[in-house]
């Protein structure tokens, strides 16, 4: 018989698979994706068996034994491990770093702990850490830095907490002693999911669209081979979790099992209930805040099928199933499914993958597909499914465009809210019904100016201007986080004449409440959610009718489902749409669409308030007309032009450091060393630096390519970023489809 050999990846951050021979008595035991533990150097290391194969490159005297499996049996799976050889190519990354997104670190260290980590929060209102911050920082100055971290970083580990604030343990006792800093046991963050008592629900009788949907996911299950990929593209309100929830019933009845994707922003109990009160405890919801024991649990539980469903942000995707039926990414078009650190993949894009290497259904839903996914949709290479209609009738809440332009030439301008809008919310107030005020940005003032010399506050370490905080009487960096008092006075000449430009969320709520002194105004944004429960509280206060009208960022746009809600406003719908990136249309058409969504839910029909200077822009016409198509047409003539994706495939390659000189220099050695592979349909453009050319100290440069047939070009950036030795303290990163340009 040949001698068995398994290639095994070890877990260094080595792009390399060692041979290891595998012992007769665990033959049995070893194929692809099997944890083991193998001798390495003077240790022994666990890793994952890739392939097994019967000739190996090395002597077979040199050759080293299996020592035994690790984990107990626990094991990947091949086409787990496939999906992870893709990825690395296509991600240029590491077989090792795409193999970290397959397992979590407590089942890759092997080690089944079960302990608990506490995550640390602010136990008392931002106001009063910035109090503190400013009256008693510079005497404890350690304590100031923790409580600066915690105001940026909600639910943070002790060790990053630490790390951040460059202190030590004694300050961090000494606030939670006195109750300025709560510390959670992160099996107690978990609360919002646990212990809820779910009232089962049967499924509901579907609706004609909705019918439709579900024979076709009936048609594609029963096609042989692999199913394909849905692209379920349905308004809000048109029942597209029902449809999820019914297909997820079929695979079940199959004696398959399913993965249902959601946004992070979206995993919230609202939504994972609608699972549970379904399919009860075959459910297993994988959210961020699980500590390591819970985590490795939660995997077992899966790998050993006694869970039948995974609902979880990005990386549930990994799921460990070995017969895996349907993958369902809810809202396909959001950005939060890019991963923005190694491996930097799109789950969206891995799901496809993965559905086609297990013969798996994939559902892509969305009120608002991104461009990407309808235009596979349109060449045929996904099914379109469309649900047209609400469910029940109800009607889409009514848009109304105002022109702040001629607004203002009517009424001599300098108003935030136009007339349409207030006397919109007047009648709110009278009839008892609730507001929603929306501006995609915090802060008081987005820009700090002296009207005498010009200067205008930016941070030290990027290259960003400072946002003025009013209620803590600061300014900070929302790149870096870093914040420091407010300058009375300019402090480069002195003068007494600082203005604050731009609006923000604080500014439109102090406006909201002298408009409407009587009226309960709560504002919900990621500077007023510091606290652990502060976001379910807030949302049970609007809920129950204490609050008359919400004020706040994108926290609101996306979900909510608030039958009282019958006026969305939208100050200033223009925000996003200068933004330098090609997707900047695409974001407003979708977050438009998306705050519109959360008006007229119950049996009162909504209206929705859009202020603009540029009411004939594309993005903001077809948002209110609700013309999906239209405004896809538009973008595709954009993207044509320009050969922007899906016109073409795009790739960033980005390089940073603190020496700018040395990280131009990198990166015009590292462009011009692939540029023999470029193909001729494609082209490479830079280094340049990035739009924001400095983040927390380090100089940033991006060289991009696009265009299409670059899959030589792919492997050339993949094996130049992983082989060559960057200057000290340069590094480099290749983004395969980038979401994020800045
Ligand atoms: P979407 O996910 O498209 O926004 P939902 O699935 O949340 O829509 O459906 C909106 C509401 O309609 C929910 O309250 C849901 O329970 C209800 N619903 C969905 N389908 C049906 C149906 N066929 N019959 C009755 N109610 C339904
Ligand atoms: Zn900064």
């Amino acid at each position: 018989m040949a001698p068995r050999i398994a290639k095994v990846m070890v877990d260094l951050s080595l792009d390399r698979v060692f041979d290891y021979l595998i012992p007769e008595g665990l033959s049995g035991d070893i194929g692809p994706g099997s944890r083991v533990r193998v001798p390495f150097g003077r240790t022994s290391k666990n890793g994952y068996v890739v392939r097994v194969v019967s000739e190996s490159d090395y002597p077979m005297s040199k050759l080293k034994e299996i020592g035994g499996l690790s984990s107990g049996k626990a094991c990947v799976g091949p086409s787990l491990v496939e999906l992870s050889e893709w990825m690395s190519e296509y991600y240029c990354c590491s077989r090792e770093g795409a193999a970290r997104a397959l397992l979590p670190a407590p089942v890759r260290g092997g080690k089944i702990g079960k302990k608990k980590i506490n995550l640390y929060y602010l136990g008392c209102a931002a106001e009063d850490a910035q109090d503190f911050i400013f009256e008693k920082g510079k005497r404890s100055k350690a304590k100031a830095a923790v409580l600066n971290v915690l105001l940026n970083r909600h639910g943070i580990s002790k060790r990053d907490l630490l790390e951040m604030a460059g202190v030590g343990g004694s300050a961090l006792a000494a606030l939670v002693a006195d109750g300025m800093v709560e510390k959670v046991e992160s099996s107690e963050a978990r609360d919002p999911f646990a212990g809820v008592v779910v009232l089962p629900t049967t499924p509901a009788n579907p609706t004609d669209e909705q019918r439709l949907a579900l024979d076709e996911v009936d048609r594609m299950l029963s096609s042989g081979g692999s199913p394909g990929t849905m692209l379920l593209h349905g308004v809000t309100g048109s029942g597209k979790t029902e449809v999820y929830l019914q297909a997820i019933a079929k695979v079940l009845d199959d004696g398959r099992e399913a993965i249902a994707l959601v946004p992070e922003i979206s995993l919230t109990p609202q939504t994972t209930e609608r699972f549970r009160a379904r399919f009860g405890e075959k459910v297993s919801v994988l959210h961020s805040r699980l500590s390591d024991g819970e985590r490795y649990d939660e995997w077992m539980r899966i790998h050993d099928g006694e869970v039948r469903i995974v609902v979880g942000a990005r990386s549930a995707l990994f799921a460990p199933f070995r017969n895996l039926g349907l993958i369902i990414v809810d809202e396909e078009h959001e950005n939060s499914y890019k991963q923005e650190e190694t491996p930097r993949y799109h789950a969206r894009d891995v799901a496809v993958m993965r559905g086609k290497m297990e013969n798996a259904l994939v559902i892509l839903g969305s009120a608002t597909p991104s461009v990407e996914s309808y235009y596979n949709a349109l060449n045929g290479k996904y099914r379109l499914v469309e649900l047209t209609k609400r469910v029940d009738d109800l009607v889409m809440p009514e848009m109304r465009v105002v022109d702040m332009r001629q607004e203002a030439l009517e009424t001599g301008g300098g108003k935030m809210f136009s007339r349409t809008l207030v006397d919109e919310m007047r009648s709110r107030l009278s009839r008892g019904e609730q507001s929603i005020i929306f501006l995609n940005r915090r802060g008081f003032a987005s820009q700090l100016l002296c009207r005498k010399c010009g200067f205008v506050a930016e941070c030290s370490n990027c290259s960003i201007t400072y946002t003025y905080h009013k209620s803590r009487e600061c300014v900070s960096c929302h790149l870096c986080g870093a914040s420091k008092p407010a300058p009375r006075a300019c402090p480069e000449c002195g003068a007494d004449d600082i203005r604050y430009g731009g609006l923000g969320t604080e500014k439109v709520e102090l406006a909201v409440s002298k408009l409407f002194p009587h009226a309960s105004v709560k504002r919900m944004d990621s500077d007023t959610m510091t606290r652990r429960h502060s976001h379910e509280e807030a949302l049970n206060d609007f809920r129950s009718g204490r609050i008359d009208i919400l004020v706040g960022t994108q926290m609101i746009a996306k979900g909510l489902h608030f039958p009282n809600v019958t006026l969305v406003g939208v100050v200033y719908a223009d925000l996003g749409l200068h933004i330098p990136d090609f997707r900047s249309q695409e974001r407003t058409f979708q977050l438009l669409t998306q705050v519109a969504g959360r008006a007229g839910r119950g049996d009162r029909p909504g209206v929705v308030v859009i202020q603009t200077y540029t009411p004939f822009n594309s993005a903001i016409k077809r948002a209110v007309d609700y013309d999906y198509a239209g405004f896809y047409e538009d973008e595709m003539e954009v993207r044509n032009v320009l050969a922007y994706p899906p016109v073409s495939r795009m790739i960033a390659v980005r390089f940073s450091g603190e020496d700018e000189s040395a990280v131009l220099g990198f990166a015009e050695t590292f462009t011009r060393g692939v540029g023999k592979v470029v193909p001729k349909s494609a082209e490479a453009v830079g280094p340049s630096p990035c739009p924001i050319s400095r983040i927390k100290g380090k100089y940033r440069y991006v060289s991009i390519f696009r265009g299409t047939g670059m899959r030589e070009l792919r492997a050339e950036l993949r094996f130049a970023a992983l082989k060559t030795r960057c200057p000290k303290g340069v590094s480099v990163h290749v983004d395969s489809d980038p979401v994020n340009l800045m």
